[in-house]
């Protein structure tokens, strides 16, 4: 009854704060669960912290960092008094939520991760849907994926926190957040908890059972979703952004929204601030109930907040609705440090994102990018194999609406047919004025590795960088900067997804409170995260024989102990 009342008191607020309002709640209902608190010895500068935490914001591009920065007064702005590299990169070309996520605590690129993409094709799959999600289990009886059953199984290789149970077995590796496969990137195998939002609720894959935290979380987040949310009221900064602009195809309008929801509706929820909340305060409410960050063996806790991602969809990244997400969250964030605070905790914070975003073309437009267009239909790949006489013998996943990245040949076809297949399909992309590239398998494989810093990549760095040869595709397509593969606007205005900087460039943070401001303007990559975490817990075996490298020069990072 009280948390409803403080629902309603809430809501008629116009800024949402989650924390505040979950986590009394779950922390009374915890409160028998957790050990009490030992007092804390000041840390000594610079040793390893007790806890990390790494927050991947899904959809949070560099250009939006940089745009808003001067407006973060919370959390975001207390990271950002870190060092802050301006121009991290999710350096391959497949800029999608599975594979960014994969290269974060992992130190490897989309081709060692395994992880290609959102979805991939595996046409020997013993069942019948031949798509793959990226962080299901095909084996599983009765699956596909659409329904699935959530598992790490597909990643290989190891993530941080597993790594550091090795010489520090005491050490927990807990995951939250809004998706299933953020949490399951970051976490890896077999961590000690994992929980991610399944449209309604929190859900784990791991057989045990629900902290106390989970299940008061998910009973205040089901009144949450149970009554409407009222529309934000914008602030200036935001307000200067409501111009309405009509979307091609369905005439839907966006551009001057305040993340209204109409009560029970789960899609919407999960695009806007109150996914986020939800998400931070049940990671506050894990770190109480199970003591992350209370003994000298060191916890990573990595939070996936993704709603960012999900107003970036819904409206795109250039209107009202973006600001107000971005604020929001940066008030959420300040919330969630400010209890860590509270507690007394002795932590780290790494905050990046697992790809950027593009707005829709429709306000590209208006705002001078010319080129700006939605795909044209027959880039589809069912279409592509009617129009040179192959029909049905092209599959491509439908993450991004069936026009880019992996396009496999039917395995069924013989040798000589595929490659007549290939050579046509080959020669059709190329031709095609919206596409910047379509690479072969035999290209992608037989690719040098880079020899430049991943700002210089070229079309073909960045397609190899996503490509194994155990999932890819027989072609990579990339579409021309600002080209967007959806088409149906109805429910989606944009996407990410493509090899172009808006896409691929993501902010890289690194907080500790000892720490003074940087600003660092050189490029690095999201795989330098892993070897320069592991270089502050003092793991330097952890990041030996992987694709990123310690950042040197981020102040008590020594990356050569
Ligand atoms: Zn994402």
């Amino acid at each position: 009854m009280a948390a409803l009342l403080d629902c309603r008191v809430a809501l008629a607020m116009t800024e949402f704060r989650l924390l505040k309002l979950f986590l009394p709640a779950a922390l009374a209902l915890a409160a028998s669960a957790a050990a009490a608190t030992p007092p804390l010895m000041p840390p000594t500068p610079m040793a390893p912290p007790r806890l990390l935490i790494v927050i991947s914001v899904d959809q949070f591009s560099a250009d939006l960092f940089d745009e808003y920065r001067p407006q973060f007064t919370g959390g975001l702005a207390r990271l950002a008094s870190g060092t802050v590299f301006r121009n991290g990169y999710q350096s391959h070309a497949a800029t999608e939520t599975c594979p960014g996520h994969s290269t974060i605590l992992t130190g490897r690129r989309p081709s060692a991760t395994g992880i290609v993409g959102n979805l991939w094709i595996d046409q020997s799959a013993n069942r019948s849907d031949k798509t793959i999600y990226c962080a299901e289990d095909e084996r599983a009886p009765g699956t596909s994926a659409a329904d699935y059953k959530v598992s790490p199984v597909h990643l290989l290789v190891p993530t941080l926190g597993q790594l550091l149970k090795q010489p520090s077995p005491a050490s927990l590796n807990v995951a939250v957040a809004g998706k299933d496969r953020s949490a399951v990137m970051m976490g890896g195998h077999a961590p000690d908890q994992r929980w991610y939002w399944d449209g309604k609720r929190f859900a784990t894959d791991l057989s045990k059972p629900a902290p106390a935290s989970v299940v008061a979380i998910n009973a205040a987040a089901a009144t949450m979703l149970a009554i409407p949310r009222p529309p934000l009221v914008p602030p200036p900064v935001c307000a200067a952004k409501a111009q309405p602009v009509r979307l091609e195809g369905s005439g839907r309008v966006i551009g001057a929204g305040a993340l209204a929801r109409a009560a029970g509706d789960a899609a919407h929820f999960r695009a806007g601030p109150e996914a986020d909340g939800t998400v931070l305060a049940l990671s506050a409410a894990l770190i109480r109930e199970i003591g992350l960050g209370q003994d000298n063996a060191p916890d990573v806790l990595s939070i996936g907040l993704s709603a960012t991602d999900y107003v970036g969809h819904f409206f795109g990244t250039g209107g009202q609705e973006m600001c107000l997400q971005l604020l929001a969250l940066d008030r959420e964030l300040g919330d969630f440090l400010a209890r860590l605070d509270q507690w007394n905790l002795d932590y780290a914070v790494a905050l990046t994102a697992d790809h950027g975003g593009d707005d829709a073309p429709e306000r590209l437009r208006l705002r001078g990018i010319a080129s700006a267009a939605r795909v044209d239909p027959a880039l589809e790949t069912t279409m592509v194999a009617k129009t040179i006489g192959h029909p049905g013998a092209l599959l491509g996943p439908q993450s991004q609406g069936n026009f880019i990245g992996d396009v496999y040949v039917d395995a069924g076809l013989a040798s000589d047919e595929r490659a007549r297949l290939l050579a046509k399909a080959l020669d059709f992309y190329r031709r095609h004025p919206q596409v910047a590239a379509a690479y072969s398998r035999a290209e992608l494989s037989g690719a040098p590795a880079p020899t430049t810093t991943a700002d210089k990549w070229s079309l073909m760095d960045m397609a190899r960088a996503s490509f194994d040869p155990r999932r890819s595709g027989d072609i990579f397509v990339m579409l021309k900067p600002h080209v967007n593969p959806i088409v149906d606007t109805s429910i989606y205005a944009s996407t990410h997804g493509s090899p172009w900087p808006y896409d691929r460039r993501v902010p890289i943070i690194f907080w500790r409170p000892e720490m003074d401001a940087a600003t660092r303007e050189e490029p690095v990559e999201t795989v330098d995260i892993m070897p320069t975490l592991a270089a502050m817990l003092r793991l330097p075996n952890a990041a030996s024989g992987i694709d990123g490298k310690c950042l040197h020069g981020i102040q008590g990072i020594d990356c050569d102990r």
